[in-house]
């Protein structure tokens, strides 16, 4: 064939006799196929051969297959961000005149987007404590269709009662959700306490080096996966296939990461605890925090993030914040350098004075997402940011 043709054709690698150590990165957004009739499969369902990637992808399909294995699920759609994932489980399950039950603290994004869909769909919202089976149970209207948790919330950390919510969830037939996006699978997987989709933004911990966004569904029951992939593939939040390989390289160091993050989280915790220029540390391994009892029976341990006010308040966090040198003042958490930064200015922003003290959050609140640093340097840093 003539040269211009050969430049566009070009030879394909058939691996043989060998196999890669790492998964390898199927930058391609189409398949080609032989046979019509596989062609055609592949598009209806999530199993099928790979036809076109906002549907699946090699590379995509191998982060899914590895999160739903640790979370203990039986599928998972990956998603182009943890909105993504959230917004393609939200907007597959809940229709106009719906009702919604979402425990009081959320993460910012998530509670931005639910006013949103008050406000817009007709959806109705009942807020209830994350550790209270009972006023969910109180919450419920024949309308009701989901129940939405976070395993530990943002910035304060209290802890889901899992197993209590997910059972009176399941006993009413209503559909669990729980973001466990803090705690991973290695410090908790909601499934085995009855939660029916794990959701995680996997910008965090997951991939873990503030270098990709990305979100995971995870599902306990195949029935419900099909549902949603189907809907989410429509809604076109998909990842794409550079951010999951990404993610994947991510992933294999999470264990050794999130051993860090925990030691060192407890180590400026305690130390600001004794600090006399410190008012409140709000991490839930202290047992001084409202959720350590519940967190020592669902977590094997507590997290990177805790937040903390000062006793001069909003102002002498703003100068702590501007004191750390160590310490970035970023967004976002999970990556292996220490962030520190305001919710109520920043994640927080969109709600109102009554919903940030439904969040726990005061105006000077810090934030604290604790990296893989040497705890001393991050606890040296913080010391001369305090004085
Ligand atoms: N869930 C939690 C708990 C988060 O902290 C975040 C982001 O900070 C998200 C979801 C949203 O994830 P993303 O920014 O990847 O869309």
């Amino acid at each position: 064939m003539d040269l211009e043709t050969r430049a566009v054709h070009l030879p394909m690698p058939v691996v043989d006799g060998s196999s890669p150590i790492s998964v390898p990165l199927y930058q391609t957004s189409g398949f080609a196929f032989d046979d019509p009739a596989v062609f055609a499969d592949g598009m209806s369902r999530p199993d099928g051969a790979f036809v076109y990637a906002r549907y699946s992808n090699p590379t995509v399909r191998a982060l899914e297959e590895a999160i739903a294995g640790l979370e203990g699920g039986v599928a998972a759609f990956a998603a182009a961000s943890g909105m993504g994932a959230i917004n393609s489980v939200l907007l597959g399950l809940l229709k106009p005149g719906d009702h919604l039950v979402a425990q009081r603290a959320l993460y910012g994004g998530t509670a931005a987007m639910i006013n949103d869909l008050v406000a817009r769909y007709g959806i109705t919202v009942t807020y209830v404590a994350e550790d209270s089976p009972d006023a969910l149970r109180a919450a419920v209207t024949p309308s009701t269709k989901l129940v939405y948790l976070e395993t530990m919330a943002n910035p304060i950390g209290q802890v889901a009662d899992l197993p209590g919510m997910c059972a009176a969830a399941s006993d009413l037939g209503i559909v669990s959700v729980v973001d466990n996006t803090f705690a991973t699978p290695l410090l908790c997987r909601p499934l085995e306490y009855g939660a029916d989709i794990v959701l995680h933004s996997m910008t965090k911990y997951l991939s873990g080096h503030s270098d990709v966004l990305g979100g995971i569904a995870v599902f306990a029951s195949d029935e419900l996966y099909r549902h949603l992939w189907h809907y989410a593939i429509s809604l076109g939040a998909t990842l794409d296939p550079f951010a999951a390989w990404l993610t994947l390289r991510g992933l294999q160091t999470l264990p050794l990461r999130m051993e860090r993050h925990c030691s060192n989280a407890r180590l400026l915790a305690t130390r600001l605890a004794e600090h006399p220029a410190v008012a409140a540390v709000h991490w839930p391994g202290l047992a001084a925090h409202p959720s350590h009892e519940l967190g020592s029976k669902l977590l094997s341990d507590f997290g990177g993030v805790f937040a903390f006010d000062l006793v001069e308040g909003r102002a002498a966090g703003e100068r702590f914040m501007s004191s750390v040198r160590l310490a970035l003042l970023a967004p976002s958490l999970g990556g292996v350098q220490t962030l520190v930064m305001q919710p109520a200015t920043t994640s927080h922003r969109s709600l109102s004075a009554a919903e940030l003290a439904r969040h726990g959050i005061a105006e000077g609140t810090v934030r604290v997402a604790v990296g893989i640093e040497h705890p001393e340097d991050l606890w040296a840093d913080f010391a001369q940011a305090l004085a």
